[in-house]
């Protein structure tokens, strides 16, 4: 609790400098692009912790993002993989509970085990600078999605912001296996409890696989959806029928930076097509993942990634490991 709240007086301060940029920076006709704390502040503490996500609303989010799980007894907690054994010390207290290819499963263990957990920095996830910060954690524990739109609401009213809410569905095909029922109900359920009911709320579900995104449409599922892509599905090449198609269920497409852009051998990078044919086809474009610590091949800088996605590219959000770094860049 000390450890919250010293992470509270952070916010405190940081929002109060960040909320006089951010006011009156936007309008409705012509809206900034929205800052999407990927896993929260991911590039300064491991993700999906409770200081990354208070740490992301500090540094002038504008939604933050929650990867999305299941337990045993259908809890959505946030973990980016279904295993554990990358980001927990699960191997340690359950060693026995990892099944025949080695790997401990979150289906496999109800959210009371889970809470027995603690969360540590993902296993080489940062290269550059130091590999072992944060090593064995710093008794951070997993956090259901409940907990976390608590959090984010609850900043919200101290310290008089709109952060919203970025929700991943994880795995939905392997949950149904494992489960037998689609976990984006299980989700919206709790979504709803708290109020995001409507394409209104600040809530956008995101998901890589196509069949669960196009069966909360049918079902008639109220909230923002959007579809994931590394690039073009195989074999595609036309975006616009891509975008169509799309366009049908989703409300916006969530690219990999790499799709949006064509380089040349004399490094001049120009856009694809992607965005122009997702705009075209009424679809907002958040690509993923600003990292000021993996950069693309032909940026040298964060700054000059800021410039093609925000100025050239003109997307509408990003997903972001440095929400400072990329607040102050839409702020500009
Ligand atoms: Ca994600």
């Amino acid at each position: 609790m000390r450890r919250l709240l010293a992470y509270l007086g952070q916010a405190v301060l940081c929002c109060a400098s960040y909320f006089i940029v951010v006011a009156g920076s936007a309008s409705a006709e012509n809206p900034k692009p929205i800052v999407i704390a990927h896993r929260g502040a991911s590039g300064y503490l491991p993700e999906h912790t409770e200081g990354a996500k208070v740490l992301a609303i500090a540094q002038g989010a504008d939604y933050v993002e929650q990867d999305v799980v299941l337990t045993k007894d259908k809890v959505p907690v946030q973990l980016h993989d279904i295993h554990l054994d990358q980001v927990t010390n699960v191997a340690t207290v359950f060693p026995d509970r990892k099944r025949e290819d080695g790997k401990y499963y979150a289906i496999d263990f109800t959210w009371e085990e889970l809470q027995k957990l603690t969360v540590h920095e993902r296993y080489g996830s940062r290269p550059f600078p130091n590999s072992r910060r944060f090593p064995g954690g710093f008794g951070q524990k997993i956090m259901r999605l409940e907990d976390e739109i608590r959090l984010v609401q609850g900043l919200n009213q101290t310290l008089g912001l709109n952060v919203g809410i970025y929700v991943e569905l994880k795995g939905p095909a392997f949950h149904l296996k494992e489960t037998g029922e689609p976990m984006g109900d299980v989700v919206v359920e709790v979504l709803k409890k708290f109020g995001y009911d409507s394409k209104d709320s600040l809530c956008y579900i995101q998901c890589f696989e196509a069949e669960e995104l196009q069966r909360l449409k049918k079902e008639n599922c109220p909230l923002k959806l959007v579809q994931l892509m590394g690039g073009l599905p195989k074999g595609a090449s036309d975006v616009t029928a891509v975008m169509k198609e799309l366009a049908v269920y989703a409300d916006g497409v969530g690219p990999a930076i790499p799709a949006l852009v064509t380089t040349s051998d004399g490094g001049e990078v120009k856009s694809s097509g992607f965005v122009e044919a997702a705009h075209a086809a009424g679809l907002q474009v958040h690509p993923y993942t600003i990292r000021a610590d993996q950069l693309p091949p032909w940026a040298k800088n964060i700054e000059q990634l800021h410039d093609v996605l925000f100025d050239e590219l003109k997307v509408d959000g990003a997903f972001t490991d440095f929400p400072d770094l990329t607040r102050a860049a839409v702020n500009r």
